[in-house]
């Protein structure tokens, strides 16, 4: 029986290779078409800062559902865009509805709030992102200021390769950030070279915060660099109203995450921050 469970357990790992390679080659395949016909989406989540008070901003989250392999892990979007020969396309892409929400922000009074748009390490390497951010806010007359780049950790350590784009940008006014932070291999240094604007900390260092004394070292430290460094922090998936109640007695001002709201496609997270510009909504966010 168990050779039989063996060769079955081989066929099946087999099987699910074979897929998984053909659905890398539909997604390659299928993206090009996407990306010149519609189907793909850019949401937006919001996030409050100063202490919850006040709308901050959204951050612009990749959505594409494919035909037959259903939503698609941004991720591995980004991923197979690099490697079907797409990837300076889909940037432009995003960046375009990210431009197009920043407008609209403005024009209902957001003007002072964000848009954070993540780049990934190979993205940050291989294209020359401040060159073409910045002509492309400059042709469609959206304000610098308006606009923020999110990098991993893991980005921010090549700092020779990123230092002079994320400086170009730094000096033409958009804000940088660093995502995910603690999960990578955290370098104070980076940190400070860099002169970042914001600083994310993952959500598994939020997550049951109120429970792990160690989660809360954590993010007691990185607070407490946050003042001579000159940098904002953001707590990323708050999820649980006991987690939030623990980051803002740490002194944590800014948060993201389901219980405050999902992501949402442009007009409905336009509606949401004209609703909340003021406050949090009072209750959990429904699951959706
Ligand atoms: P990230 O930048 O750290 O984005 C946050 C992720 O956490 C998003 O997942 C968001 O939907 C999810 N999230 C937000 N609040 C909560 C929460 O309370 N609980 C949980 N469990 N999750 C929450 P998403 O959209 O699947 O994106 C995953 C990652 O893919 C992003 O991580 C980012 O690194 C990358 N990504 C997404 N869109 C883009 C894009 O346009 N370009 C690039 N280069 N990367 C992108
Ligand atoms: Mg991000
Ligand atoms: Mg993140
Ligand atoms: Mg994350």
């Amino acid at each position: 029986a168990a050779k039989v469970a063996g060769r079955n357990r081989c066929y099946v790992f087999d099987a699910e290779l074979a897929h998984h390679i053909a659905m890398r080659r539909d997604i390659e395949r299928d993206l090009g078409k996407a990306l010149a016909e519609g189907g793909l989406e850019v949401w937006y989540q919001p996030v409050m800062v100063d202490g919850g008070a006040r709308f901050g901003g959204f951050e612009a989250l990749a959505r594409w559902r494919h035909p037959r392999h259903g939503w698609i892990a941004p991720p591995d979007l980004i991923a197979s865009a690099s490697l079907a020969g797409f990837g300076e396309q889909l940037l432009r892409f995003i960046l375009s509805d990210v431009c197009v929400t920043i407008l609209a922000m403005r024009e209902i009074g957001l003007g002072g709030a964000r848009v954070a748009m993540n780049v990934s390490p190979r993205e940050m390497s291989q294209i020359a992102v401040d060159e073409l951010v910045l002509k492309d806010l400059k042709a469609r007359g959206v304000p610098p200021s308006m606009l923020e780049i999110e990098i991993t950790e893991e980005t921010a350590l090549d700092i020779q390769a990123v230092r002079g784009k994320l400086a170009a940008l730094s000096e033409a006014g958009v804000s940088v950030a660093i995502d995910d932070f603690g999960v990578g291999y955290s370098s104070l240094g980076a940190l400070r070279r860099l002169r970042v604007d914001r600083v994310k900390i993952d959500r598994i260092f939020v997550e049951g915060v109120s429970r792990s004394t160690e989660n809360r070292s954590l993010v007691l430290a990185i607070l407490s660099l946050a003042g001579p460094l000159g940098f904002e922090v953001v707590a990323e998936g708050i999820e649980h109203e006991d987690d939030l109640e623990t980051m803002r007695e740490l002194g944590c001002k800014a948060f993201q995450g389901y219980l405050i709201a999902r992501p949402m496609p442009r007009n409905e997270a336009l509606r949401w921050a004209r609703a909340h510009a003021n406050a949090m909504p009072a209750r959990p966010a429904p699951r959706r």
